[in-house]
């Protein structure tokens, strides 16, 4: 497929898409995902599918009921990516992201590859892209994705509210760096097409669980390791917590920020304990990049102020090779 015309013209007659998103999806890779998958079910046979389970608090998504798991629902997977004429690869760019999706998405040969995505360092193979580290999310990218594919678009209600949630959590309520006239601009933009903002805050913020909120407290109080003489601060959630307070996906989402309050820590960082590796979610202040640090230490990536990784050593050797990292970055 040769440039954005081509590829106008193969989405004119019905076809069979699959989209798709990274790991234990959040609001942005959700609401990309949603917002492509409103705008393209009127004429196409749309498949909306996540390598895994995602946090049921967007339910409120249009479409969020039709999206498979991967892990639960293997098999129509599989047949969906392999009669798919064209996969939608978003808010990722290693292919790693999307394991135990990504060997069914290489074996289709014959479908289309298309990425729209913000991540440094994009390492996918496609046919089109539309890559911008510089936009606050995907989500914003799918807004001009929209209007490249037809410049008299108007947002419906449904692909507004999607969009909004994936520019919203992706610049953390618009206050951190990614945060641009733009993301203000299409937000303004998205109030015109029946965005109810008061809706979102009370579907994301306010429909929690108290087990969520004492997890917090006691992560807080007992999990975390600050070291402001090495300017990070690390915050460890274990097995047993994860039993204890029946935590379910997307409980730890905006944890690793906590640290952060402080002064001087400039870094923190989240180790999770999960089935078979650590989960790690680094986050810095400035001009302090994590995504090198992930990158070359944790086979991660991201954002240069968020990143994250895997570790596949014991939750102690993880906390001493993160302290050995950073007292020989030398943030303070
Ligand atoms: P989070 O800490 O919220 O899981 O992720 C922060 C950012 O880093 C997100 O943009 C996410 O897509 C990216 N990220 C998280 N884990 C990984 C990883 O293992 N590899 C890469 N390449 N990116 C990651
Ligand atoms: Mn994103």
């Amino acid at each position: 497929m040769e440039g954005l015309d081509a590829l106008k013209d193969f989405l004119q007659a019905r076809k069979n898409i699959v989209i798709t998103t990274h790991q234990k999806p959040d609001g942005d890779a959700m609401g990309s995902s949603l917002a492509l998958f409103n705008y393209l079910h009127e004429v196409h046979n749309v498949q909306v599918i996540s390598p895994t389970e995602f946090p049921h608090y967007f339910g409120y998504l249009p479409g969020c009921d039709e999206v498979w798991n991967y892990l639960e629902n293997p098999n129509l997977s599989q047949i969906a990516i392999a009669e798919a004429d064209i996969i939608f690869c978003l808010d990722f760019n290693d292919i790693g992201r999307i394991e135990p999706l990504d060997e069914h998405i290489k074996a289709n040969t014959k479908a289309k590859v298309v990425m729209i995505d913000h991540h440094l360092h994009p390492k996918i193979n496609t046919d089109w892209s539309l890559h911008d580290v510089k936009a606050s999310s995907t989500c914003e990218l799918i807004y001009r994705f929209l209007y490249l594919l037809d410049e008299k678009y108007t947002p419906t209600k449904e692909v507004a509210v999607c969009i909004y949630t994936g520019i919203l959590t992706d610049t953390a309520s618009f206050s951190n760096g990614a945060t641009s006239q733009q993301s203000l601009q299409i937000t303004a933009n998205l109030l015109d097409c029946g965005l109810n903002i008061i809706y979102v805050q009370e579907q994301l913020n306010q429909n929690g669980r108290e087990e969520k909120l004492r997890f917090i407290g006691n992560a807080l109080s007992r999990n975390m390791i600050i070291r402001e003489d090495i300017g990070i601060g690390i915050i460890v959630v274990d097995k047993k917590d994860a039993y204890r307070f029946n935590l379910q996906t997307g409980d730890t989402e905006g944890l690793v920020n906590y640290p952060l309050t402080i002064k001087d820590v400039k870094v923190a960082i989240l180790i999770k304990q999960e089935p078979k590796i650590i989960k790690l979610s680094f986050r810095s202040k400035g001009e302090i990049s994590v995504e090198k640090i992930c990158r070359e230490n944790f086979e991660g990536g991201g954002h240069r102020n968020a990143s994250g990784g895997r570790s596949f050593l014991s939750i102690e050797e993880t906390i001493d090779k993160i302290i050995d990292i950073f007292t020989k970055e030398k943030l303070v």
